[in-house]
């Protein structure tokens, strides 16, 4: 699903460059569910977002589902973006002016799906999350894992390929961060690539591949033998 070949980014900020990855071979099959550490700064989120095609790369090859991705243009990441790849971030990146239903309507909303429908299809999508009596809170109302699932109902809501999580669970304790692994599992076994960026052990044992970066490299990449045996307790 995700090919990565030889791939460096830098930052070049006036006369400062930081090389941040410094060559990354790394594969990730249909349907799996991987985490990436590494220590903070270590380039995790840099990674992820040139999975998502929100940042581009100086050299080597990403395939995405066996395209291509470089030097694409914004209308052809856009549709990447909002047909093959969903996004859940540490800080849920809901719009504060918006209710919860709209807020997982709105990928729907950028498709140009009627009112109507849009708001049918995300109450669905609120239901699976558990937060149908919510649809019509404002997300300064709704509790951090109340937050998260609708950010993640948001995320499946045009029925991506791959969820993209950086640092999901960041700004959860840990009850209501291992509720949203519990989801984000489950997404998982419907059949959907799922990443995550996290720096917590607890949560990254709970993936059935740990990739860890260091120095701008693949420190390691393990298959994780514990997380297949948790999803079927
Ligand atoms: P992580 O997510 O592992 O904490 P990041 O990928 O966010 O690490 O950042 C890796 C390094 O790149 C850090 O030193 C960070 O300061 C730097 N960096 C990240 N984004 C930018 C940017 N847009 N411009 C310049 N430097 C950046
Ligand atoms: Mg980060």
């Amino acid at each position: 699903m995700v090919k990565i070949e030889k791939l460096h980014k830098s930052y070049v900020t006036g006369a400062n460059s930081l090389h941040v990855l410094k060559g990354i071979d790394v594969e990730i099959e249909r349907g799996e569910m991987v985490s990436i550490m590494g220590s903070s700064g270590s380039g995790k989120s840099t990674l992820l977002n040139i999975i998502g095609i929100l940042d581009s790369y100086d050299s080597g090859a990403y395939y995405l589902d066996g395209e291509l991705i470089k030097n694409m243009s914004e209308a052809k990441a856009a549709v990447h973006r909002n047909r093959t790849l969903g996004f859940v971030f540490q800080q849920f990146n809901l719009i504060s002016f918006k209710n919860a239903l709209e807020n997982v309507a709105l990928p729907l909303y950028y498709q140009k799906v009627s009112r109507k429908k849009r708001n049918i299809i995300a109450m669905e999508y609120l239901d699976k999350m558990g937060l149908r009596d919510w649809a019509h809170h404002m997300p300064n109302e709704l509790s951090g894992g109340q937050k998260q699932r609708i950010a993640i109902a948001r995320s499946l809501i045009s029925k991506p390929k791959v969820i993209l999580a950086d640092e999901p669970t960041g700004a959860l304790d840990t009850t209501t961060s291992y509720e949203v692994m519990d989801i984000l599992k489950e997404i998982h076994q419907e059949g959907i690539t799922v990443i995550i960026v996290t720096h917590e052990h607890d949560i990254a044992e709970m993936t059935s591949r740990i990739i860890r970066l260091k120095d701008g490299l693949i420190e390691s990449n393990v298959k994780n033998g514990k997380a297949k045996q948790l999803q079927h307790v």
